[in-house]
């Protein structure tokens, strides 16, 4: 099996984890400042990161490569919620390009099942890339009112 397929698996996986660590940082940051609603918008989109790093090991071990357990990156903390929705939207931005990147390389190497992973995963990204932008615009449009709509 290819060893191109397992690093780029691997490197999803990382910035899964990454996703893991700063989706749920902001879950709790949020919670403690009274924003509830958008506190648990980010729990729940942080346990699909936790499965999609799952299924990424998952199929790691099928190839017989090495799951990787490091991050790509540190979790920023005490952001805004302009700033933690900008962190977001790259994010998510960049796991959409690398993913369709990706899968177009799992068929070059005849991997379809590796290729598969790879959109489904981007479909849910392209979910929450288009959940913090939609959150992002109201905020832009709407500012301290829309806010006021964010607390439990
Ligand atoms: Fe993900
Ligand atoms: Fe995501």
């Amino acid at each position: 099996m290819s060893k191109k397929v397992i690093a780029l698996l691997n490197e999803a996986r990382a910035r899964e984890l990454t996703a893991i660590s700063q989706y749920l940082v902001q879950h709790y940051e949020l919670e403690d400042q009274g924003f509830g609603k958008l506190g648990a918008v980010l729990k729940a989109t942080g346990i699909v990161e936790m499965k999609h790093a799952e299924a990424l090991a998952e199929r790691i071990l099928f190839l017989k490569g090495e799951p990787t357990t490091k991050p790509d990156a540190t979790a920023k903390k005490g952001e805004d919620i302009a700033k933690m929705l900008k962190t977001d939207i790259g994010l998510e931005a960049a796991a959409v390009k690398m993913y369709n990147e990706a899968a177009q390389v799992c068929a070059a190497e005849q991997d379809q099942i590796s290729k598969q992973l790879f959109e489904k995963l981007l479909a849910d990204e392209e979910d929450h890339l288009n959940t913090f932008e939609t959150t992002r615009d109201h905020l832009d449009e709407l500012g301290a009112a829309y806010l006021a709509t964010l607390v439990e």
